[in-house]
């Protein structure tokens, strides 16, 4: 039988503790999950594509079944090419089901026979997302907890971050 490959695309900016236990949970159900970093040149992001895929990199680094690649255009066309028959992607609550069904749609529409599962995320991580990240970052608060140790290390280089935002 040929390999499940699933691609769970998405900008990462950065990645965070809810995208890596999706990719963690999708490797119990497929053979090997690509983590596909969109580079998208209309969209503003914090970091650099060179910078989100080292992190995604470091956080996967014991983890042969991870694959990571950059891709940009249309998310089908890219798992057509890299041999990916299914994509992933986490639902946090409501308006993550409503934008997915929309997208799901499309990508139906775009490639027949592409199907995608859809994971809910566990309690923990439901309310993390990468744009909170973000604003905490730019305020200078803790990250402990939402994003991977690396990320954590690179941000906050000298040590101990500040304990409250
Ligand atoms: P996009 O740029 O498409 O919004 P993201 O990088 O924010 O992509 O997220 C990629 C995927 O990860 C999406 O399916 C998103 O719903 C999912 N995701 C993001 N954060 C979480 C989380 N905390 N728990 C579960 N899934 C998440």
């Amino acid at each position: 039988m040929s390999k499940r490959i699933a691609l769970f695309p998405g900008s990462f900016d950065p990645i965070t503790v809810g995208h890596v236990e999706i990719i963690r949970r999708g490797l119990s159900l497929f053979d090997e999950v690509i983590v596909g970093l969109g580079v998208n040149t209309q969209k503003k992001t914090m970091f650099s594509p060179e910078q989100r895929m080292r992190w995604i990199q470091a956080a996967f680094q014991d983890e042969p079944r991870v694959r990571i690649e950059q891709f940009s255009g249309l998310t089908v066309k890219f798992a057509q090419e890299s041999g990916a028959q299914f994509l992933l992607r986490g639902l946090r609550d409501a308006f993550d089901f409503q934008y997915e069904k929309n997208i799901n749609f499309l990508n139906k529409h775009l490639q027949e026979g592409i199907e995608t599962v859809f994971l809910i995320s566990d309690a923990e991580t439901q309310t993390v997302s990468s744009s909170l990240v973000r604003e905490i970052i730019h305020f200078g608060g803790t990250l402990n907890g939402l994003v991977p140790h690396e990320v954590i290390r690179e941000i906050y280089p000298n040590g101990p971050q500040p304990s409250v935002g």
